[in-house]
């Protein structure tokens, strides 16, 4: 298969938008965000090109505003907004680095490189070549003093934990593309720096990579690239749907865009009118039956009775026990039977609790293990107009 780091990065962000994107082939707008990261980093190529003198603040400032393009806004407001974070952008940046004290030796590398391994056939003995073509573009790459830096420029606002660009994927890919151009530097991987410049904060995220960090990272992009094969495209609702040109055709959201719709009956409406108002109601019940059961039992334990009568009826007081198992007893007592696998079993709300505290490698491989048991429909409600 071939791909480029970015399309898996698509598929990891949804699945379905990589189908529309890159299996379907449906084109659309690029969004405000990406023309905007577009001007951005075409901007960072000209502060950092090669020649006799580097330009200046007022220089860069100059090129950015030449290409701008400030159609891809909603509003002027937005537009202006936009504009001066660039501005802010390259102050910032000139602050902090003196173009020429930096010893870039690419820009905006481009890269094919082979992934994967051979793997035996099911049929026989022989390996069969299990390998990918991988590309993409390096933003740049700095010769340092005692080794090399591969530099990302990033124009999101959120920036991941440190953890998280210790096992960035897209770093460990740009680390091998790097190696396969100068494969001699395997030797000295522990002086390659791979880093995230995150341009709106001005902050640079580095990190550097182990060999077997390096296979990891291999070996997950591999996995990914089996889920694509095996034509696995659920949609992955996030807050990056807000940029998702495919929401038309998504079926989270093209409910939403009338055009779309094949059948807009009035009793579709009601319906959904309907269940928002039932629910709510429900809700509202629950609420006030646990004030009055509270209220109740408050008098019961007051008047000393078990049982209370009214016009319409008795309401009697029940006692329902839960227990827990001491779980050393238990298999004390079960396994000279031989019967403590019977009864082992995963806890899901366990294991849900304990994620958050599991590095991202294990939480992956507890993904991978994850097989589905039983799905049932149901629906969630949002109130409000037109929600998003
Ligand atoms: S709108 Fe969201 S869920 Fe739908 S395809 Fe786009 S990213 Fe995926």
């Amino acid at each position: 298969m071939r791909l480029s780091y970015s399309a898996l990065d698509t598929y990891r962000t949804c699945p379905l938008k990589y189908k529309f994107q890159e299996i379907d082939k449906i084109r659309t707008p690029k969004s405000k965000e990406a023309v905007f990261g577009t001007t951005i980093h075409s901007t960072m190529k000209f502060i950092h090109k090669p020649g006799i003198l580097f330009p200046n603040l007022e220089q860069a400032m100059e090129f950015f505003s030449n290409a701008w393009n400030p159609a891809v806004f909603d509003s002027s407001e937005e537009e202006r907004s936009a504009f001066s974070q660039g501005i802010k952008i390259l102050e910032n940046y000139y602050q902090k680095n003196n173009p020429a004290d930096a010893n870039i030796i690419d820009l905006e590398s481009r890269f094919q490189i082979t992934i994967g391994h051979a793997k035996p056939a099911a049929s026989d003995r022989a390996l069969q070549p299990e390998t990918h073509i991988v590309s993409g573009i390096i933003d740049r790459i700095d010769k340092t003093p005692d080794g090399y830096e591969i530099i990302d420029y990033k124009t999101t606002r959120k920036m991941p934990t440190q953890e998280k660009v210790d096992q960035d994927i897209q770093l460990s890919i740009y680390l091998k593309a790097f190696l396969s151009r100068y494969p001699k530097e395997i030797a000295n991987l522990d002086k390659i720096t791979v880093s995230l410049y995150y341009l709106k904060h001005g902050v640079k995220l580095s990190s550097r990579r182990t060999p077997e960090q390096l296979q990891k990272s291999e070996d997950l992009f591999l996995d990914i690239i089996q889920l694509i094969e095996s034509e696995k495209f659920a949609p992955n609702l996030s807050p990056l749907c807000d940029w998702c040109g495919y929401q038309n055709l998504c079926p989270m959201w093209k409910h939403k865009f009338k055009e779309s719709r094949k059948i807009d009956s009035q009793t579709v409406n009601q319906a959904i009118n309907e269940y928002i108002e039932l629910k709510s109601a429900i809700n509202i019940t629950k609420d006030r039956l646990e004030k009055i059961q509270e209220e109740i039992l408050r008098y019961m334990d007051q008047e000393g009775v078990s049982r209370v009568f009214g016009e319409n009826g008795l309401i009697a007081q029940t006692l329902r026990k839960t227990y827990k198992y001491d779980e050393k007893r238990i298999r004390e007592i079960l396994e000279p039977l031989d019967k403590w696998e019977n009864v082992l079993k995963v806890d899901g709300i366990a294991l849900r609790n304990i994620l958050a505290v599991l590095p991202l490698e294990a939480k992956e491989a507890l993904d991978k293990a994850k097989i589905v048991d039983k799905e049932t429909r149901g629906l969630t409600i949002k109130k409000g107009k037109n929600n998003d």
